[in-house]
């Protein structure tokens, strides 16, 4: 890449660059915490309350009063773990589990290989606008589901999921637990936490470490553990555990926390020119998600090639994700917006233009100007 040649970035549901602070606070608990916390000497135990330390602080930035952190490599674990250790630990209890049609692929193949060992799956679709019903859910319910996931928001669309109601409805029904990828949710809407009875969040989309992430499950609930080892995270999770992710994730975790509303408020200022010019292109441009969520702005390009669109914004310094289609036939592109009803051309051309709050206006101005000169000078 060219020295020193701006980057405007874009792709924050991908991923994140860490906070400002998480290196030093990473390099500092390494460095000097680097006995194994499972010691039974002197700086084992004190690096043993460290950790225990930052899974509480943890629990209490969500309000969480019930519940336990396992800190995992990520949400891919963190959802394998939850979604196969609950179905493991309860199949003599039903074997039936139920999840929305556009959960991210880590909790489909998860899905798929439960399937395969012959749980019972039920796949609910959504609607127009990727929305999860509550009311398609409590249809699909049986005598022996045992298990719902749902994420919070999802990672391609952003389509904000309704939590709230199925976490108030499943209350109720202390028999079913609710799992919720909540990956691309927190610090971006309001959660109830305490309501969710496993809960998966990854770091990297945070400002914090890549391969760090937390299953957070409700203490009463067990889970068969997916490796043997040791035994650490209450024997959920074994191997030797990396305190400075574990220091990191809890400060991450806290600044995330803070101030959601007026960061969505930021964020949606950038948003709101970008759906305006979006807008303005109709014969060029449809809009496949809504403002109702600003951090994730999914569009299609009717006449153009999204992966080919890309490679233009990226050679001028503009970084977006594309869904790119998976396999050479038609139909293929974006599992997402395929489970919307969306025509090919919409699955396929899809480009995710995902905000925070480092963003700028004037970020957003030159994405709109290179955007505009693509869409008029570029060939289909
Ligand atoms: N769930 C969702 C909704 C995601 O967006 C992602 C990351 N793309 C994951 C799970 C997987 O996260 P990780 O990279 O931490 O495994």
């Amino acid at each position: 890449m060219a020295e020193g040649k701006r980057i405007i970035y874009f792709d924050h549901a991908a991923t994140t660059k860490p906070l400002p602070e998480v290196g030093a606070l990473y390099s500092e608990v390494i460095n000097t915490y680097y006995a194994n916390p499972s010691s039974v000497h002197q700086l084992g135990i004190d690096n043993s309350r460290l950790l225990d330390g930052a899974r509480k602080e943890i629990l209490q930035t969500l309000g969480m009063k019930d519940h336990q952190v396992i800190f995992t490599s990520g949400a891919t674990e963190s959802n394998n773990l939850a979604l196969k250790g609950f179905m493991h630990r309860y199949k003599n209890r039903g074997k039936h589990i139920i999840v929305s049609s556009i959960e991210h692929p880590s909790v489909l193949n998860t899905i798929n290989s439960l399937a395969n060992e012959g749980f019972e799956v039920t796949i609910i679709p959504v609607d127009s606008n990727g929305k999860v019903s509550l009311p398609r859910i409590q249809k699909e319910l049986k005598e022996n589901t045992i298990l719902v996931s749902i994420m919070a928001v999802n990672n391609e669309i952003g389509t904000i999921e309704p939590i709230n109601d199925i976490a108030t409805f499943f209350k109720a029904f202390p028999n079913i637990k609710l799992h919720v990828d909540a990956v691309q949710a927190v610090g971006k809407i309001d959660l109830p936490y305490n309501d969710i009875d496993l809960l998966t969040i990854s770091m990297h989309k945070l400002g914090g470490l890549k391969g760090s992430g937390l299953l957070i499950k409700r203490k009463s609930i067990e889970l068969t553990p997916i490796q043997d080892g040791g035994g650490h995270e209450y024997g959920y999770r074994s191997g030797t555990n990396d305190l400075g992710a574990a220091v990191v994730s809890n400060f991450v975790l806290k600044k995330a926390l803070n101030d959601v509303t007026n960061k969505r408020i930021q964020v949606y200022d950038l948003a709101k020119p970008l759906y305006e010019y979006f807008s303005s292109q109709a014969s060029e441009v449809v809009i496949n998600s809504k403002i109702e969520n600003p951090y994730i702005i999914n569009i299609s390009l009717l006449h153009k090639k999204a992966s080919v669109f890309a490679e233009f914004l990226s050679t001028n310094g503009i970084m977006v994700s594309t869904h790119s289609a998976c396999s050479s036939r038609v139909e293929s592109g974006s599992p997402t917006l395929k489970a919307m009803g969306k025509n090919p051309v919409v699955c396929n051309n899809a480009i995710r233009i995902s905000l925070s709050t480092t963003n700028t206006l004037e970020e957003v101005k030159r994405f709109i100007e290179v955007f505009d000169y693509g869409l008029k000078r570029l060939k289909g």
